[in-house]
């Protein structure tokens, strides 16, 4: 997925201020930060959308939210608390088709979201 701008923040073609990586994720600072602290956590594997998950592909998920939680403790917001957000399609507000895990902390999350 040469054309995919996660695909290649995953393989380093792209610069990312990256947090933490391993052989199946990687996290990094969103661009466009919605909160004091506001991370993507992505898996190196291309995967358009949630609709896309697979069988194999729930293991994934998994450790997406694994490095999520060890990302957040790192970042000092496991104790206040903090958000995690996966859009999906148009209507739900996904515009980089290759799935990502948001993480945003560091204020007073509302609710119902936007
Ligand atoms: P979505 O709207 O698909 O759920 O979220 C995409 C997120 O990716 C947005 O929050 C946007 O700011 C972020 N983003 C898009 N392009 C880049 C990029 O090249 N680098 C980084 N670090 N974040 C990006
Ligand atoms: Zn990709």
């Amino acid at each position: 997925m040469d054309e995919c701008i996660f695909c290649r923040i995953s393989q380093g073609d792209i610069p990312a201020d990256k947090v933490f990586e391993d052989d199946t994720v990687v996290a990094f600072r969103d661009l466009n930060p919605q909160a004091p602290t506001h991370i993507l956590v992505i898996p190196r594997r291309h995967i358009a959308t949630l609709n896309d998950i697979d069988n194999d592909a729930e293991a994934i998920i998994g450790r997406m939210y694994g490095a999520a939680r060890e990302v957040a403790a790192a970042e000092g917001l496991a104790e206040a608390g903090f958000r995690t957000v996966m859009n999906c399609n148009e209507a739900g507000g996904q515009t980089v088709f290759h799935i990502h895990l948001h993480l945003l902390g560091g204020r007073m999350m509302h609710w119902p979201p936007g």
